[in-house]
Formats: C-alpha cells, structure tokens, sequence
C-alpha cells in the first residue's frame, strides 16, 4: 500500500510546521474544536488515531436534540443550551441535520402523565425557542392512532408531537472535518498522539505522533493542545501525569437496524420500555433503527461488541409497543454499540449522570475536553478554544471571537430545509438523465449535499459494471479525493453509512469499490484481501451476536 501525494504532503508539513493548536481526537468534538479554532485564524493540526468519527461520534442515536429527558433531572441550563443549538446546527447543515417530528405515546402504567407531558413538551420548546408549526401538540388517544397506526392500542392514553433534528453523526464529524480545512485547518486520520515532549518551563512544546499508515513517528511542535478523545480522554491525562479525581465513566448503547418493512413507521416514535428507560424508534430511508440500552462498560472502548442480550431487550421493549410488528433475532440487519463517556458522579448510575461537558486544565498546558452531546458540539468546541485565548493571552496574544454559527458546512449551503427537498428532486433528475437509480437521490442528498453532481458526473464516466456498483465506485473514488477514506471500511461504515443503514448493499458493490482503493493506493492482492475480509468481518461483528461473557453486565429484561 502506498499513501497519496495529498497524504504525503500533510505528513511532510508535521515534520517540518510548528502549529499554534495541536487537537488531538477525531470525533465530532474535535472536529468542531479544528473548525472553530482555525476559522478564528489559530494554525491546526487535528489528529485521529482510527478514522474520523470511529469513536462514539459514529454510535449515537443521531438525533441533534434537546434532551428531554434531562428535563426530569431539573438540568434546564443544558436543555437550554443544546435546545437552542439544534436550530443552528440545522441551520449551517440542513440537508446533514433534518428536522423529525417525534410522537411520544402516552400508555397505562408509563412514566408520562398526560398533564406532566403537555407541560415538559411546553417548557421544552420554551427553552429552546421554539416557534410556529414546530411547537408540540398534544394528541387525543385517537390522533395518536391515526399518528402511528402500529402502536398497541389497549392501553394508548394519547400523545404528544413535538420538533427535534435527525443527522449522521459520522457524516456531520466529516463535513466539519473539511470545513476547518477550508479554513485552514491539517487533518490525519490513523495518526495517534503517544506522548507529550515538555519545555524548561513544565509546559508542552511538541507531542510525539505515530502514523500508523507508515508506521513512521514524529515529533510534531505546538503552541496549544486540546485533546478530545472522548473515552480515551483519561488515557492522555495519565500520560501526562495529570489525572485528578474526576474521571470518564463509561455507558454502553446499543442501537439495532430492521428494515423499513418490518417496522414501517409514519414517523420517529419515543416510547416507554418497562424497566423506566426510554426508546426511540426511528425510521430512516429503506430502515429502522431502534435504541438505546444504557449499561456500565468495562471492556476495551475500541471493539464494543452488541451481546445477544441487548438485541432481545430492545426487541422485547419494541414488542411490547408495536405488537404486530413481532420483531425477531433474525430480523435484525445491523447494529452499533457505543459508550458514553459521562463525568463520573458518585452514587449515580450512567443514565442519572449528568451529559454536561467538562474541561480539565493541567499544569503542562493540556485542555482536555469530554462529556457533552453530539448535539452541543459547536458550543464545546467554542469553550474550549476559549480557553485557548486564554493561555494566549498570558503570551499578550488575541484570539478572535468564534464565528462558527454563520459558517456552512461544506455541502452546504441550503436556504432552508425546503430547499434541501427541491434540491433532491434535481439530482433524481440528473441520476435519470444518466441512467442510474433516481431512488438514491435523498441518499446523496443527505449524505454529501451540493457535492452530489460531482459523484453522479464521474459515475457517468465509468463504462463497466452496473448502474449501483459504477455510482458506488464514483461514491467511494470521490471520498478518497475529498474525505480522507483511507481504507474501503472507512467509505463503507462512516461516509456511505451503508454498514448501518444499507447492509444488503454492500456485497453487490463490494469488489468495485475494492478495486477503487486498490487504484488510488497501489494494493498488492494480498492488500484487497485483506480489505476484503476487514469488510466481511465488520459486516459479520454489527449482525451476529454472541451470549454475553459471564460477569458482564448486560439489560435485564423486564415483562410488561
Ligand atoms: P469520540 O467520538 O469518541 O471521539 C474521540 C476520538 O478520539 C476517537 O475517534 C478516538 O479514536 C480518538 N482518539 C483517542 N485517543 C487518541 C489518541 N491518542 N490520538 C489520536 N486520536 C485519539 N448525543 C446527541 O446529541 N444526540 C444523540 O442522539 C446521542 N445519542 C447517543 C447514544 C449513544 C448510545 C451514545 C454512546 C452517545 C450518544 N450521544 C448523543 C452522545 C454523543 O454521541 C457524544 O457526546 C459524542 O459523540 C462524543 O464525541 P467525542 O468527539 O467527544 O468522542
């Protein structure tokens, strides 16, 4: 295997560039920190070890929300906050960030009253000022019925409607990721940091980075260091000898995918599973996806794996409210585990923790920053650069002010949501007009907005294969360009989705796009088997599930 030009440029410029902020953590966090960082004129380097969002930014429920849940734990200030984020974030990505309408049913013996819901769904809008048709309605036992005809309807009391946001988290970690290239920004993926080098002063002036591509190592100099690695951010306090009493505390989530027949719903629904907790059911283009579990997390945050017992609890707490659906084991196509990683509280479980983020400070200069939701990641990353100006300050420099609510991201821009759905009508058309599926519009469209024709324009280019397996090869060829897709799961889990969301296909495209990298990276045959199986396994690892180990704590099941 052999990098690109374009990689080998970036890795030059490591060796040889002090940055004014080194950010070390790939996900949506640091994405967001690069983006905010650099369009405030700071000179940055963001670093991942893996790929871009393979951390939790990949395994979230993908909704940008405001959190009603938190209400019930009184945390008005962080309802508020991530409330009122969620119209920006749709605002600077509506074709990535969709409105989706959420019914919440009302059932006997649930945790919702019919006045206490009406009442948490006002202050709810309230404090994320929200207006017009997108305010919460409240819904007769009847409407409900008419809302989403499959819900169990003996013991339905009623419903509430109410405005909240559906995106990819993958994919809105990516277009971050390349806007704060576009302004400026160095981003690597599958570059690790693994240690820090300190001046006279105590203070960092360079950390070590091991490309794991080359397998090189560099000593990459930096004013600044941010590290937002999620579950992995204790790991880089201990490095630097900095860790204190608050730590990360790890949730497990487990997602399941059905297809869009077996749970064809009207629209997202957020129901009452038995034991308290809460679930969502989503549908999305050709599935469903139901979620979340909510479980202590022991094992190695690198390979989660969805045990046999978490997909019969979903599924059981999914039964229960969709009867006639009566989803099996082997319905399901797919799934994601995840972790949260929550600031430990004592004598809390995961799910009473709090989602607030936190910044460590330590004495080497190092802002760690974890905690927090997808949804109020552009605030995160404006705190802690934030803080950034103000270690400048102490040198009598000046940071800007953050200007990330008025900048798009790329794919961008769209006037509102309403032209993000004329716009998926032109492209169904210029699919036609090439002869390929018209019905991978509203994929496109939410996957890579306005750079949607340049896929469809070197499909047209491609003469072999068929009309899928051409505009996959184009997909994937395009992403290498412009993405960063460094190996065929990279393209096949977080910038297409498609391990997720479209399992049946991908073994129909499958060699194509092997053949895609093996031309841009110059595989051995030896190298395309490799991939080869690397698919194949990630494809076996998200649907087939194993009995949890003993002693591994898994969601008990509770009848109802
Ligand atoms: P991560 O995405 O984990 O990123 C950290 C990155 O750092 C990783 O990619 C890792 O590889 C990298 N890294 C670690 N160490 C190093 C190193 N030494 N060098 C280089 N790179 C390194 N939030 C919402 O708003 N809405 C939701 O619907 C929602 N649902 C959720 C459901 C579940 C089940 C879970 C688990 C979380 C959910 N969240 C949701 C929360 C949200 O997903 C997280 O808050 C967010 O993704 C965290 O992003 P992050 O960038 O901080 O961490």
């Amino acid at each position: 295997m052999k990098a690109t030009p374009k990689r080998s440029q970036k890795l030059d410029k490591l060796r040889n560039h002090p940055f004014d902020l080194l950010v070390i953590g790939g996900g949506i966090t640091g994405a967001g920190v690069a983006l905010d960082a650099a369009s405030r004129g700071l000179d940055v380097l963001l670093i991942e070890r893996n790929d871009f969002a393979s951390g939790t930014s990949s395994k979230s429920t993908k909704l940008i929300h405001g959190g009603l849940r938190y209400l019930k734990n009184l945390e008005i200030a962080l309802v508020r906050e991530v409330g009122q984020e969620r119209a920006i974030v749709h605002e600077i990505a509506p074709h990535l960030v969709r409105p989706e309408k959420m019914l919440l049913p009302l059932i006997e013996g649930g945790s919702l009253g019919k006045m206490t819901t009406s009442m948490a769904l006002w202050v709810y809008d309230f404090l994320a000022d929200v207006e017009g048709d997108d305010k919460r309605v409240m819904l007769s036992k009847e409407e409900t019925i008419e809302y989403e005809p499959l819900l169990r309807t003996d013991i339905l009391k009623g419903g509430g409607f109410y405005a909240e946001y559906r995106t990819d988290d993958a994919r809105l970690t990516i277009e971050n990721v390349k806007t704060a290239e576009k302004h400026g920004a160095t981003a690597l993926n599958y570059v690790e940091a693994t240690d820090f080098v300190y001046g006279d002063d105590g203070k960092i002036t360079a950390v070590t980075c091991h490309d794991r591509f080359t397998g090189e190592s560099i000593s990459v100099k930096t004013s600044h260091v941010i590290s937002s690695t999620g579950p992995w951010v204790d790991e880089l306090r201990t490095v630097d000898k900095s860790m204190t009493d608050r730590h990360v505390f790890l949730s497990k989530g487990v997602h399941i995918v059905v297809s869009r027949d077996r749970l064809p719903l009207k629209h997202a629904v957020y129901f009452d599973v038995p034991d308290g907790r809460m679930f969502f059911a989503i549908p999305r283009l050709r599935c469903t996806y139901i979620g979340t579990t909510d479980t202590a997390y022991k094992g190695d945050p690198n390979a989660i794996p969805t045990y046999q017992e978490d997909v019969e609890y979903i599924l059981h707490g999914t039964n229960l409210i969709f009867p006639g659906a009566n989803l099996k084991i082997e319905d399901v196509e797919s799934s994601w585990a995840g972790v949260r990683p929550l600031i430990y509280e004592e004598g809390k479980s995961g799910a009473e923790m709090s989602r607030k983020d936190e910044i460590f400070e330590s004495e080497s200069g190092l802002l760690s920053i974890a905690g927090g939701k997808l949804t109020g990641y552009r605030k995160m990353a404006e705190r802690v650069v934030d803080r950034v100006g103000k270690q400048m300050e102490e040198d009598g420099k000046k940071l800007k002010q953050t200007t990330t609510k008025e900048i798009d991201l790329s794919g961008g821009p769209f006037k509102d949501f309403a032209a993000v759905l004329a716009y998926e009508k032109v492209i169904a058309e210029q699919l036609e007009a090439a002869s390929l599926t018209a019905d991978r519009a509203a994929y496109l469209v939410s996957n890579y907005g306005k750079q949607s024709p340049d896929i469809i324009k070197a499909a047209t280019l491609r003469s072999e294969g068929t009309d899928v397996g051409r505009l996959a090869a184009a997909e994937a060829a395009w992403c290498i360009e412009h993405e960063l897709a460094l190996y065929p799961i990279d393209w096949v889990e977080r910038r297409s989705g498609r391990l997720y969301f479209d399992m049946p296909s991908i073994e129909p495209i499958l060699e194509e796009v092997l053949a895609v990298f093996a031309e841009a990276y110059n595989y051995t045959e030896a190298d395309t088997q490799q991939e080869r199986e690397r698919v194949h396994k990630a494809m076996k690892w998200v649907s087939e599930f194993e009995p949890a180990p003993e002693g591994v704590v898994v969601p008990e099941v509770v009848e109802g």
